[in-house]
Formats: structure tokens, sequence, C-alpha cells
């Protein structure tokens, strides 16, 4: 296996996301995430309740999209410290090989096929 070809790619995915995080919210010093509401981020000020609610809409959208790139964010973060120790490619469900086509398209992929079909 190629660790150094799934390494380059987990890395331009972490970029990308960490971009696209950064336009989202914003990393507190623990490393989480925290959505900021589009309005915030160009530092204007809340002015009345319709503002408001505009405001709680745009930040909910915002929570939503973030937690799911931070969620990836965290995978690929555990995969790459698996390519830089051990473990990578190994299903974290019955500890077999995991096929190199569903590494290719999931760099980050912590289960094997069988093991991802019985979860969904
Ligand atoms: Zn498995």
């Amino acid at each position: 296996m190629n660790l150094n070809f799934y390494k380059t790619k987990l890395e331009e995915e972490k970029k990308l996301l960490k971009e696209e995080l950064g336009s989202l919210g914003k990393v507190d010093e623990t490393g989480d995430w925290e959505a900021v509401p589009e309005s915030e981020m160009n530092t204007q000020e809340v002015q009345d309740e319709a503002d408001m609610a505009e405001r709680n809409a745009d930040y909910e959208e915002r929570s939503i999209k973030l937690n799911s790139l931070e969620t990836r964010l965290g995978d690929i973060n555990k995969a790459l410290v698996k390519i830089d120790g051990e473990g990578y490619g190994i299903c974290e469900k019955c500890n077999k090989k995991i096929e190199e086509d569903r590494l290719e398209a999931n760099p980050a992929a912590l289960t094997c096929k069988d093991c991802m079909e019985k979860i969904f």
C-alpha cells in the first residue's frame, strides 16, 4: 500500500476543509470550531429583532454545515495519525484490511466495505 499517496490526499482535503471552516466560523484554543453568522464575519452591528431572527437562522444553517465539516476533519486527522503511527487501512470493526478502492474513494475510511454496509 502506498501510504504517501493517501497521506497527500488526506492533507489536501484537510487544507480545503480548514479553508471552508474558516469561512463559516472560528476555532477556539482547544481546536473546537464554532459557527459565526455571516453578518458578524463582516463585523456589522446587529440592529433589530428582524436582524436577530435572520442572524439566528443564519447561525443554525452555518452550524449544521460546520459540524459536518468538523466531523470530516476529525476523521481525516484520525487517519493521518494512523498513517504516521500504525493501523492505517485496517478496519476498526473487524480488523481486516480495508479494500484499496474504498481507500481511494475515501482515504479517511475507518471501516471496510462489509462493515460499512452493516452500519448503514
Ligand atoms: Zn470490517
